[in-house]
């Protein structure tokens, strides 16, 4: 037997939050939310509507339709996690694409933004076997989770690793450009007045800039077998 728990990894973009959140979670049997998809599926909504672009933002706008945006995940059993939805459609290609990686950190900026999906994270978590990433997740959404992942890159790295990803994926990207993306939004992230990316005080830190993807894993591994353990 072992103990349920709340698992939070947050990080700067592009750490490779979410491939490791899955990777848990399957392994776990828990559930994996990954709440940056629920900031793009916003913004997404927003872009449609031009209430955000590269250089205008019109809050006013999106918080007048905001109860018309609906952000849920649907489960896909081959994949084994849920699958973003707005409005009832699957955007989980869409919200990937760099005009919304652009445009993200600006939405999300926004107080009344975050407190509706803060809302329905919670919710999705409150019984725990939850992995949810993030940038808020062990400071805000779930503060009191029993395991708290902090992690990190060299900016070069992440870049690097998103950019092999996008172009194979079939995007024309540029490095320059998706390090410049990584960077601005680091930056806003970390600067924005409402719950601001920081580390939390009891989060563990794990900077994978010389780390491969296994020997990550099973850093994580142990440490969960620590927390889960019945003393
Ligand atoms: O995790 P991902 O890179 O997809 O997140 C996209 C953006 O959504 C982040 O750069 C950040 O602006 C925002 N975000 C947030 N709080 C979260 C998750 C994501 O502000 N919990």
């Amino acid at each position: 037997m072992s103990k349920k728990i709340t698992i939070a990894i947050d990080g700067y973009s592009s750490t490779g939050k979410s491939t490791v959140a899955k990777q848990i979670a399957k392994q776990l049997g828990y559930i994996y939310v990954d709440t940056g998809a629920m900031y793009r599926a916003v913004t997404l909504y927003a872009m449609r509507k031009v209430m955000v672009t590269d250089d205008r933002l019109s809050e006013e706008a999106l918080l007048r339709h905001l109860p018309f945006i609906n952000v849920n995940f649907k489960f896909d059993e081959d994949l084994g996690y849920g699958v973003i939805h707005l409005n009832n459609e699957n955007v989980e290609k869409e919200i990937r694409l760099m005009d919304v990686s652009n445009n993200v950190s600006k939405v999300a900026a926004i107080p009344k933004v975050r407190e509706m999906l803060v809302a329905q994270q919670q919710k999705m978590g409150e019984n725990g076997e939850v992995v949810m990433d993030g940038r808020d997740i062990g400071t805000v959404v779930f503060p009191n989770a029993e395991l708290k992942l902090f992690m990190t890159a060299s900016a070069e790295k992440r870049a690097e690793r998103r950019y092999t990803e996008l172009k194979e994926k079939g995007n024309e990207v540029t490095y320059e450009e998706v390090l410049k993306n990584v960077e601005d939004r680091d930056h806003l992230d970390s600067t924005r007045e409402t719950s601001p990316l920081v580390k939390a005080d009891d989060a563990i830190e794990i900077d994978n800039t010389n780390l491969t993807r296994e020997d990550q894993f099973d850093k994580i591994m142990a440490l969960i077998s620590e927390k889960t353990a019945v003393k």
